[in-house]
């Protein structure tokens, strides 16, 4: 398995001690799968950076709503228009993401495109709409690899979020998407052989785990601890702590396994 980085970051650039690092959207590939996690802002050209034909992908998991993971509508204009340009080239995604978003999908499109709502098929994928939450821990086959479901908290509880959890080629690989700490990404990290986790609460600030739903670099290093994760990856973080500062945060932890502080383009196996 291999997972490739295409964004380590937030949505916020620009930023002092930030350089080179954009929202999240991550792809793991397996023998036979390429999966996309999170699709943010401008993610094509960073596929095609990193040596992706983005118009062959046609699995993608989403976290959650909020724009700096959620930015598939664009990402869907453009494979429907080069099938429009250059003929069929993908013809169906399989979209996974929490009901908020497969609920209101068509009338995120309608307003997007008022001269197409019905997603006429002659030009735009079929569009597979799988929710993932409510109930959570919903499970599905891609190809012979399953992929689980585990409802997160974040955004003081109003955002219907989830972690995901792929097991393919006897690995598993975990993504946390945006959480603070709760039941949910403790289940769903268990046994990581990666743990692709979010930390972008700053090292200071220790409620918002419980808050506004962020883990600080210890309370990451703390689930996975407890849940026996073999790689630990972090992603999302802002830049304004240090790498030196994030990685002695999260060994206070009494994590010591491998722990990896994300860059942008970065490939890593598993
Ligand atoms: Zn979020
Ligand atoms: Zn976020």
């Amino acid at each position: 398995m291999k997972l490739t980085i295409l964004g380590s970051g937030t949505c916020g650039s620009q930023m002092p001690g930030v350089e080179n690092r954009q929202p999240p959207a991550f792809v793991v590939e397996s023998k036979t799968q390429t999966i996309m996690f999170d699709c943010s802002e401008g993610v094509r050209f960073r596929l095609e950076k990193a040596g992706f034909d983005y118009v062959k992908i046609n699995h993608i998991c989403i976290s959650h709503s909020h724009p700096d993971h959620y930015a598939f509508v664009h990402f869907f204009q453009s494979i429907g228009c080069i099938n429009s340009w250059l003929g069929p080239h993908n013809e169906r995604i399989d979209l996974y993401a929490p009901r908020q978003i497969t609920e209101s999908f068509n009338t995120l499109w309608a307003m997007y495109t008022p001269d197409d709502p019905e997603r006429e098929k002659r030009i735009w994928p079929h569009l597979e709409l799988h929710p993932m939450t409510n109930p959570d821990k919903q499970e599905r086959k891609i190809g012979e690899h399953k992929l689980t479901s585990y409802s997160v908290y974040h955004g003081f509880g109003q955002v219907d979020a989830c972690a995901f959890r792929l097991e393919a080629d006897g690995r598993n690989f975990v993504y946390s998407g945006d959480t603070g700490d709760c039941d949910g990404i403790r289940e769903a990290a268990e046994g990581a052989d990666l743990f692709l986790c979010e930390a972008s609460a700053r090292i200071h600030d220790v409620e918002n785990p419980y808050k506004y739903g962020h883990l600080t670099p210890k309370a990451a290093g703390d689930i996975a601890l407890k849940a026996g994760v073999k790689h630990l990856v972090f992603f999302h973080y802002t830049g304004l702590n240090t790498d030196d500062e994030m990685i002695a945060d999260c060994r206070k932890s009494g994590y010591e396994g491998p722990l990896t502080i994300a860059k942008d383009f970065q490939q890593l196996d598993f």
